[in-house]
């Protein structure tokens, strides 16, 4: 999971309710980002928008306030980006769940003692980092 050979982002499907006509949809939703893959995400993440929905019935859109993980590759980064992180409890299980799948097996083990995992809920922290991100590696 930490280094998935994926080309495109990680995406799952979620069910959203929307906000004006209350409608339940599914959708795909990003939860995984590799910034090295996807140059065109990494512009709408440093502008809180990577997770955009549109309701099939009135056409409302909406941006998706989902916790998303960002690999820095070739930098040993991770964040979890989460809105909702501003809470410990939320921070803790961010932690816990990182923890848990490092001791899945000793390579993943080595690598989560190479990379530097940071929990993020502010936007601009998150938007700092991408910038700084893309400059170097441009
Ligand atoms: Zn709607």
């Amino acid at each position: 999971m930490l280094r998935s050979g994926d080309k495109m982002a990680g995406r799952s499907a979620a069910e959203i309710k929307c906000v004006k006509c209350k409608k339940v949809y599914e959708c795909n939703v990003i939860d995984h980002i590799d910034l090295s893959q996807d140059r065109e995400l990494a512009k709408n993440l440093k502008s809180g928008k990577a997770n955009r929905v549109q309701c099939p019935k009135c056409k409302k859109v909406q941006y998706l306030d989902r916790s998303i993980v960002i690999n820095f590759e070739p930098e040993n980064l991770i964040v979890v980006f989460d809105p909702a992180a501003k809470k410990k409890t939320v921070r803790e299980e961010h932690e816990r769940d990182y923890k848990s799948v490092i001791a899945f097996n000793e390579i993943l083990e080595e690598v989560g003692e190479e990379t530097d995992f940071k929990i993020i809920s502010k936007l601009d922290q998150l938007k700092t980092l991408v910038t700084d991100y893309m400059k170097v590696h441009e």
